[in-house]
């Protein structure tokens, strides 16, 4: 989705992509290598549903193999495209090089509107695509390793691993061939979440820089900052409850498919998010203005703006009515290339795709790490960081007793001290590292340079780097 005329998804990602090469002193040859899709690989299958067989179109690009296995979601989306599938695998490759995923891009598709289909044939469509995937090590522990993305979620990912390993029955590593599975599937506490918790954790990074908000106007905390939400799918729910929850923030706007709501004092998000599931839109929901035009609502004022839905949906067609001093890209490619120089000129601050979603993909390492570890994930380290409390807690009685004080530690603090943290505690803990080295790194760049003037290009050049060093390492 742009406005006419303007380049297309990958051609937006080629853009930006140049502009930040334009300032580095890359070999000959290696700028080109990087840009470059390696391959896509088009599949179509039939399936036999109610009585009559249906055909499919899937892809799975794989944009960079600097490191292997590649990495990406799988989409299921009516308009999905191949330009599309290799935007978002270019995205992949920078996306993982900023947070130091150990993967290169990749990214899968099939044009399909998920909500045409029930459930058995939705697995039936799932594994016959897993089939054709596998069958080409495009899933494949360390080859390929999807996750979900749009219109997939956790029990796409099931049926997808469970694929896989009836294909290999003797892969002792099969449930690391594909990430976001549910928890008794293999999964990781916390990775549904991922994403919308890291826009969160990208969100408080920023806020962290009194410069930085500077750039934008902006000053104070997320408290009472008003947030216009488009998508309350998995990223946009997440994000908006967590910064409505936990920071205070309140969300003035969502934007749905059906139109949008608005709401000055904040909406409940839970509330809206319920409405939603039950009757598959927001329409008639009370309490709140709604408005049938949805994306007018983009364009009131607020202080943060989060994009969770599809790309193109900032384009030259509203970018210069787009009121918002700071936007937040939780989707991937939401603004294109010539929204993003109107909205440079107009001192935007952006918060560019590849960083503030890396979420999902920093915590389906940890589910990778985990699945092929073969152990909780965190339980040595665990073991390790209860042994270093129990010591903690002898000597505190030691002395109590030695010095007679008399102090005794209770029960429940005893407890909850011994037993150190848990998995969720260690995701979290993990992926907000992530997120703050990453955003440290990314703002260096941006306030260092006289030749940076916006983040994305900051971050683009810190991404390169990063792919440039190990293509250097590997001796290309
Ligand atoms: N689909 C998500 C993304 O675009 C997650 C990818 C992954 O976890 O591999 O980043």
């Amino acid at each position: 989705m742009s406005a006419p005329n303007e380049p297309s998804f990958r051609e937006s990602v080629d853009i930006m992509f140049s502009r930040a090469v334009a300032l580095m002193d890359l070999p000959p040859g290696l700028e080109e290598k990087i840009r470059v899709c390696n391959a896509t690989y088009t599949v179509r299958f039939g399936v036999r549903l109610r009585g009559q067989i249906h055909t499919f179109t899937g892809y799975r690009s794989v944009h960079s193999e600097h490191m292997e296995p590649v990495k990406g979601g799988i989409r299921y989306a009516l308009g999905v495209n191949q330009d599309e599938v290799e935007a978002l695998a270019a995205l992949m490759t920078f996306k993982c090089a900023l947070v130091d995923a150990p993967f290169g891009g990749s990214k899968g598709g099939l044009c399909i509107d998920p909500r045409e289909y029930d459930e058995q044939e939705l697995e039936m469509i799932t594994r016959r695509f897993a089939y054709e995937l596998a069958k080409r090590h495009l899933i494949h522990p360390s080859q390929n390793v999807p996750a979900p993305d749009m219109g997939t979620g956790e029990r796409e990912m099931a049926w997808i691993a469970d694929q896989y390993a009836r294909m290999n029955t003797t892969d002792i590593n099969a449930r690391a061939c594909v990430t976001g599975k549910p928890i008794h599937a293999g999964g990781i506490q916390g990775r549904t979440e991922a994403t919308g918790r890291g826009v969160q954790y990208a969100l408080q990074a920023f806020f962290r820089y009194e410069e930085d908000k500077a750039a934008a106007g902006l000053s104070g905390t997320l408290e009472g900052k008003r947030v216009i939400v488009q998508g309350l799918g998995n990223v946009g729910y997440h994000a908006a409850k967590f910064l409505s929850e936990e920071d205070g923030a309140l969300i003035t706007g969502i934007v749905e498919r059906d139109g949008a709501l608005f709401d000055p004092d904040g909406l409940d998000v839970e509330r809206v998010k319920g409405w939603l599931d039950k009757h598959g839109g927001i329409a008639g929901y009370p309490d709140a203005t709604h408005h049938s035009e949805g994306g007018l609502v983009l364009e009131e004022e607020c202080d943060i703006l989060i994009p969770a839905a599809l790309e193109g949906v900032i384009n030259l067609s509203n970018a210069d009515r787009i009121k918002a001093p700071l936007i937040i890209e939780a989707a991937n490619g939401p603004v294109t290339a010539g929204a993003d120089e109107v909205l440079q000129k107009k001192g935007t601050v952006i918060i560019p795709d590849m960083y503030a979603n890396a979420g999902g993909v920093t915590v389906s390492y940890f589910e990778w790490v985990k699945n092929l570890s073969h152990i909780r994930f965190g339980r040595m380290q665990r073991r390790q960081e209860e042994a270093r409390h129990q010591l903690v807690v002898d000597e505190l009685e030691r002395l109590s007793k030695d010095k007679g004080l008399g102090w005794t530690l209770s029960p429940d603090f005893k407890d909850k001290y011994l037993r150190g943290a848990g998995e969720l505690e260690l995701v979290r803990s993990g992926l907000d590292d992530t997120m703050r080295a990453s955003y440290e790194a990314m703002r260096e760049v941006w306030h260092g340079r006289d030749d940076v003037s916006d983040l994305r290009t900051a971050t683009y050049l810190v991404a390169i780097e990063k792919v440039a060093r190990s293509y250097r390492a590997k001796g290309l």
